[in-house]
């Protein structure tokens, strides 16, 4: 079964850059999917559509069955978290606190769930004990943490996440590397973009290799076998 589904999808940014010229690739539901290419691949650019942040201008995606488009956006931003690679894009509340009850909040969760979603997350993530603090004095890794509780506490059934080892130390990706494998028991899917071959090669279970905006390979990770 598969929870994301991409069919044939384009997408040109306004200055006509053709970012995205069919591509077509599924992630398997409950799967650790590692979705790797060159810088300018087209990465960032389909995670914002599986979180329908982008609209598909051509070719479809569903996601859990459900197809991404402006009537769906609310119901497919509940079911897909993304964790941009950079915090600050996605940090902003007051307090580490407000920030990841932001999601939930929004979600329309009474108050006490919203609480226990927010303790557990920023505990799942190690950042109880700054939950007071404004995120802008927080550092890089920290941030990062915030922002993929934030994620976490809306409960998503895919967690994505954009380049989530750029700029940590080898201390801060194995305990991103600590937190996934947290989700990946909860029966959650991930679906993380690297251009690192290492890390793909080391985490996942599922491959899709893409460039210039299309899909060159899918599958194990036999794939990566000599493509160093
Ligand atoms: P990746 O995440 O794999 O590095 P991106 O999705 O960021 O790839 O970029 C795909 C292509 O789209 C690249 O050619 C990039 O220069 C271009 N691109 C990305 N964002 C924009 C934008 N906002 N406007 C115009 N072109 C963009
Ligand atoms: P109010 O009664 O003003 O609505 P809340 O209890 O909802 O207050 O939250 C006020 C602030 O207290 C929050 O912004 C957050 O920083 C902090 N806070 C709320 N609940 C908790 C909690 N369970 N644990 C720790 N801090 C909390």
């Amino acid at each position: 079964e598969n929870i994301i589904e991409v069919k044939d999808l384009h997408y040109r940014y306004k200055d006509d850059t053709h970012a995205l010229k069919g591509i077509s690739l599924s992630v398997p539901k409950g799967s650790r999917t590692a979705l790797v290419g060159p810088n300018g691949a087209g990465k960032s650019t389909l995670l914002l559509h599986l979180n329908a942040i982008n609209l598909p201008q051509q070719g479809s995606i569903k996601v859990a069955g459900i197809e991404v488009s402006p009537a769906t956006e609310k119901e497919i931003r509940n079911k897909v978290g993304l964790v941009f690679q950079d915090p600050d894009d996605q940090v902003f509340a007051m307090t580490a606190w407000d920030d990841v009850a932001f999601g939930p909040l929004n979600m329309g969760l009474g108050r006490d769930e919203v609480k226990s979603r927010v303790e557990d997350a920023l505990k799942l993530v190690g950042m109880w004990e700054f939950k007071d603090k404004a995120p802008h004095h927080l550092s890089f890794g920290q941030k990062k943490r915030v922002a993929i509780a934030g994620v976490v506490a809306m409960d998503p059934e895919v967690i994505i996440l954009d380049e989530p080892t750029a700029y940590l130390d080898p201390g801060g990706q194995d305990v991103l590397m600590e937190i996934l494998a947290g989700f990946h028991k909860r029966g959650k899917t991930i679906l993380l973009a690297t251009h690192d071959m290492d890390l793909a090669a080391e985490w996942a279970d599922r491959i899709i290799v893409i460039k210039s905006g299309r899909t060159l390979a899918e599958g194990g990770k036999e794939l990566l076998v000599n493509k160093d």
